[in-house]
């Protein structure tokens, strides 16, 4: 385990206090999580785990569902044969693709997911995506990402899934400007984004993912990308290989996040700041006025996060400077200074980033602070609510809408929900 401070002044980000890195026992969810929201956005598409029945037990109980009439994942269990090399893994796998599709001729992308056992026993779900692509394409598309646990982080589920689509997509050589706007989201916060944007004479308009393997968006030169999500890293690398420019922007949470974000992709299209501010105005107001009814229950509350997400630091800012609450640690498990460099300049600076994670250290950590919430993974929610800790599951807040004005008052109601109840109980 190795623990680095780093001086912010060697970084391009105007935010200047030290960044605690550390590296040790992670308490995080595993990247098959992703899963539970891109199967109902991508709806033609099929999420096939090679895994273990641990892995099948996991994405049931973060899906909150038992396997019904049409699923959208599943689990190809590997067996201990398989573990043991006496079985043929890729003829089991051929095998259970060939029922599946013939099961499911309405499955257009199939991603064959790896997981940690999948990694241990080496097998190459690359190579099987490409064996089994030479059979089944044109009809249906078969890619491969991994989701194990082995060194990620659950939001990374996600990047890693639309990174394996990036070659996919179609190339863009139009002269004309076009918005990518990259991260999955709610249909009902896709759909006010793609008004606003319309309202605001941007586009056209193009989401990633999209809702079917036929209709995914087009990228080259003109392009520009805004990412609605932090943990996107290697997705946007991908697509600027492609020729997509980033918007850099502050993520769509909270009344500023949101027009600071929408405001991005109106510079960029030239649009006025008389029209912007006429097209945002009735939205704004609604965030705002929704917003209200929260500060009494959390201004001056303080919060430590605890690294999960990612969407750490965007939830930080918007906590702070909206909700005036009180930041103490902001953990995150990856820093990703350029994406995040409009975000770190609002945080304040009398802050402690931290970077990775060393669980036993930061536990103690937020022991000493005793904040009145911690945003943190299940498994450290039930013990930190039994040492009289008051807790947030950091995975509603990827399951749940929140971006966008709409979405604000919901979002805030997520920090004060756990608040109140503890009131409660403490009456
Ligand atoms: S991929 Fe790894 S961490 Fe995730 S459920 Fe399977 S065994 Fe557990």
């Amino acid at each position: 385990m190795t623990v680095l401070l780093d001086r912010g002044c060697n970084t391009n980000t105007a935010h200047s206090a030290p960044v605690l890195r550390e590296r040790g026992q992670r308490e995080v969810f595993c990247g098959l999580t992703g899963i539970v929201w891109l199967h109902r956005k991508m709806q033609d598409a099929f999420f096939l785990i090679v895994g273990s029945r641990t892995c099948a037990h996991l994405m049931q109980s973060a899906a909150g569902v038992m396997i019904f009439a049409e699923p959208r994942f599943a689990t190809a269990i590997i067996e201990e044969r398989d573990l043991a090399g006496l079985a043929d893994a890729n003829d089991e796998l051929d095998k259970t693709v060939q029922r599946l599709l013939a099961r499911r001729p309405d499955i257009k992308l199939l991603f064959l997911v790896g997981s940690c056992p999948s990694e241990v026993i080496k097998l190459d779900l690359s190579r099987a995506a490409q064996r089994l692509s030479k059979n089944y394409s044109p009809k249906v598309r078969i890619l491969n990402y991994s989701g194990s646990g082995i060194e990620t982080t659950f939001t990374q589920g996600e990047d890693a899934c639309l990174a394996s689509l990036v070659p996919e997509l179609p190339s863009d050589d139009s002269s004309n400007p076009s918005l990518l706007v990259v991260g999955a989201l709610a249909d009902v916060v896709e759909d006010q984004f793609r008004r606003l944007f319309e309202q605001l004479g941007v586009g056209p308009v193009r989401f990633f993912p999209s809702g079917s393997a036929d209709n995914l968006p087009a990228v080259g030169p003109n392009t520009h990308m805004l990412l609605a999500q932090p943990f996107l890293s290697e997705t946007a690398r991908l697509l600027e290989e492609r020729g997509a420019k980033r918007l850099s922007a502050p993520f769509p949470l909270g009344v500023e996040g949101t027009r600071a974000w929408l405001k991005a992709a109106a510079s960029a299209w030239r649009v006025s700041d008389t029209k912007f501010e006429s097209v945002i105005e009735m939205p704004r107001a609604r965030a705002e006025k929704a917003l209200e009814r929260y500060r009494n229950t959390l201004s001056g509350k303080s919060i430590f996060f605890f690294p999960d997400s990612q969407l750490e630091i965007p939830l930080a800012r918007f906590l702070s400077r909206e909700l005036k609450m009180s930041l103490t640690e902001v953990g995150t498990p990856y820093l990703h200074k350029d994406h995040l460099e409009q975000e770190l300049a609002m945080l304040p600076q009398d802050i402690q980033l931290s970077e990775g994670q060393d669980v036993d250290k930061q536990l103690d950590r937020c022991r000493a602070e005793r904040p009145d919430l911690s945003v943190c993974g299940l498994g450290l929610a039930n013990p930190l609510e039994a040492e009289g800790l008051t807790t947030k599951w950091a995975i509603e807040l990827v399951f749940t809408p929140i971006q966008g004005f709409e979405q604000a008052g919901d979002l805030a109601e997520l920090f004060a929900r756990p608040l109140r109840r503890r009131m409660r109980l403490a009456v």
